[in-house]
């Protein structure tokens, strides 16, 4: 038996036994966290298991064809029960998804359960599936439902199939394996929605959303000593536009500024803070994003700081 199938019957032992399962995605969920997690809810659902969901952040709304995207609570009171297993989606560490301060404070008796493909996971759970090979969390998912051979519904198909396309950039990006598209394929053949990842994932800018891609593209800036492309946005230039406008602007940028190796999108967001976005074709930027206190994979990461961006005549600068 490979050591994953071993670490997915364990882990499938230890939610077997449960009675009340936590299932924590990530802050600001992306659709992998939330695919992953939420195709694992709606298997404990029919399980008939006692289970929990938290999340930091709320789920966007572009998220809410995913069945029973609503269980999900940012309301810290959840780690007041008492859990026989807490499982952790698609996070390289506790803070990243904001359970650092709570998960210590779960009454005695849980087992911690990791699923990830981050380069940069510090294997903080009792068990830790953690390969960092795989496209996304929702590849890692799927192969754990099929190690223990747990049938994948329509809907568990749909939220694998929505991590699958967001964390590879649609199968664009580096992300992209073998393992991802025959994943995808058994997936839709499970009855996945794909025209509901299409139109709400895929498909989803409006007018106004654009037309901050358009600021965005015109502060495009090449620096030729580190060979990198990058580009920034204020808070002030997305105030009354509703959601995350310029989600996936960095892969945007990946896919297709052929000619450059880096592409790096800072951003001010809500609290005085900073949000870094790293994409490369050969470099290992999760190197540069944990020196900055964050992490990711070695062709996407990411880090926060707190500061402000100063628009000056060489460009963008933190302050
Ligand atoms: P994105 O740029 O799409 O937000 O993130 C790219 C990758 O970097 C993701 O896999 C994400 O997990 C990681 N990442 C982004 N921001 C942070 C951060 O602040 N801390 C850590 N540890 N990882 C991050
Ligand atoms: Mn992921």
């Amino acid at each position: 038996m490979s050591s994953t199938a071993h670490l997915s019957g364990r882990i499938h032992e230890a939610i077997r036994r449960a009675n009340r399962v936590l299932l924590v995605a990530h802050k600001k969920p992306d659709g992998d966290t939330l695919g992953a997690s939420s195709s694992v809810l709606n298997w404990l659902l029919r399980e008939g298991k006692d289970v929990r969901m938290f999340c930091a952040d709320l789920p966007a709304p572009c998220f809410r064809y995913i069945d029973n995207v609503h269980h999900y609570t940012t309301d810290p009171s959840v780690f007041d029960l008492p859990y026989d297993v807490v499982v952790v989606f698609d996070s390289g560490d506790l803070s990243y998804c904001g359970v650092a301060d709570h998960i210590p404070r779960l009454p005695a008796g849980y087992t911690l359960i990791n699923i990830d493909h981050h380069i940069t996971n510090v294997r903080f759970g009792h068990i830790n599936l953690v390969l960092t090979d795989a496209s996304s969390t929702a590849e890692i998912t799927h192969g754990f439902f099929e190690d223990n051979n747990i049938l994948i519904d329509p809907q568990m198909a749909t939220s694998l199939l929505t991590g699958l396309i967001t964390d590879t950039g649609n199968f664009s990006n580096a992300a992209t394996n073998p393992k991802a598209v025959d994943a995808a394929s058994k997936l839709l053949g499970l009855g996945a929605r794909l025209n509901d990842i299409q139109k709400y994932i895929l498909n989803d800018k409006t007018i106004p959303a654009l037309r901050v891609w358009g600021l965005l593209l015109s502060r495009l800036r090449y620096n030729a000593t580190y060979d990198v492309v990058s580009t920034y946005l204020l808070e002030k230039d997305t105030v009354d536009i509703p959601g995350d406008v310029i989600e996936g602007a960095a892969n945007f940028l990946n896919s297709v500024a052929g000619s450059t190796d880096t592409i790096m999108v800072i951003r001010e967001i809500p609290g005085g803070l900073i949000k870094g976005s790293l994409r490369s074709v050969v470099r290992d930027v999760s190197k540069v994003a944990k020196l900055m206190g964050g992490g990711g994979h070695k062709k996407a990461a990411g880090f926060t700081v707190k500061g402000k961006i100063e628009e000056t005549v060489n460009g963008p600068k933190i302050i």
